[in-house]
């Protein structure tokens, strides 16, 4: 277990304490990290997304291509 130093009071407590065990003040550190992890791991599934709608599309248009080929050779 890590430990660091209230800002308020000065003394040593847990790094991921939310509320100084000394003078009972909470923590905003930790929950800035927090907010940062939260952040850091929202773009992954933003991606997958995206990466997903232009393939869906690509498919499409390549479907909808070699089905007008399949018409032109008809004529
Ligand atoms: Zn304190």
């Amino acid at each position: 277990m890590t430990t660091k130093i209230c800002p308020y009071c000065k003394e040593t407590i847990y790094s991921n304490a939310l509320v100084c065990r000394y003078c009972k003040r909470d923590l905003p550190e930790y929950a800035d990290e927090r907010v940062k992890v939260q952040t850091s791991s929202n773009w992954i599934p933003a991606l997958l997304t995206s990466a997903f709608i232009v393939t869906g599309t690509a498919l499409v248009v390549y479907e909808f291509l070699k089905e007008r080929r399949n018409w032109q050779d008809r004529e």
